[in-house]
């Protein structure tokens, strides 16, 4: 698989390749994989864990309501166009009746999005959630609050974790914190002082 990921030599190769993976059993109940939205140019990728019905039946991560406040916080928290940023899941298949996908299928599918990471480009990578943060920072099992409120430095990049915003729609309160991870991005992308109003 690695050596299948490091081949691709641009983004298009690689969702192509993810389009036609079997390398675990997620495969066996897919409609289509959900390689990216988004096309990074402005040096930041979320990642999310799975894809859900309506991500799989529009090969699209982040749609519906968590994506709403995904493209929220994008737009009206960070200044981005959502087609600037990329979005992605650790795990390109979805997992049938929304089971939680094992960590041995999070392992076999990590190099396609260790070399989408490449590359993008991207200089930021913002996990949504405590189990695409563990996966990233290779800290499994690890409760997102000992992982959010840092920068941390994985190979050519930085990992700023953040809240599900599925969590954020149970979980109003969450917000405020998630504006500040949110805040930190933006000061690592260059975006100045935070100055905009946090998004709704
Ligand atoms: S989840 Fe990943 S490793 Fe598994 S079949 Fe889909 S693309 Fe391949």
């Amino acid at each position: 698989m690695r050596a299948r990921a490091a081949v691709a030599s641009d983004l298009e190769a690689l969702r192509l390749d993810v389009a036609g993976c079997t390398a675990c059993t997620l495969c066996a109940d897919r409609q289509r994989t959900v390689f990216a939205d988004g096309d990074g140019s402005a040096g930041v990728l979320f990642v999310g864990w799975a894809p859900g019905s309506l991500e799989e039946e529009q090969g699209k991560p982040f749609l519906g309501r968590s994506g709403k406040l995904l493209t929220d916080i994008i737009e009206k928290g960070m200044g981005l166009p959502r087609s600037k940023v990329m979005i992605t899941n650790v795990h390109k298949c979805r997992p049938a009746e929304d089971r939680d996908p094992t960590a041995a299928e999070a392992h076999i599918c990590s190099p396609w999005l260790e070399r989408q990471i490449e590359l993008s480009g991207a200089r930021v990578v913002v996990p949504l959630g405590e189990r695409a943060a563990g996966h990233l920072l290779r800290r499994p099992n690890t409760p997102l609050e000992s992982l959010r409120g840092q920068v941390h430095r994985v190979g050519g990049y930085k990992v700023i974790a953040t809240y599900d915003p599925a969590l954020l729609l149970e979980d109003p309160s969450k917000k405020r914190a998630c504006w500040a991870d949110i805040q930190r991005a933006m000061a690592e992308l260059g975006l100045g002082p935070p100055g905009q109003r946090s998004p709704k």
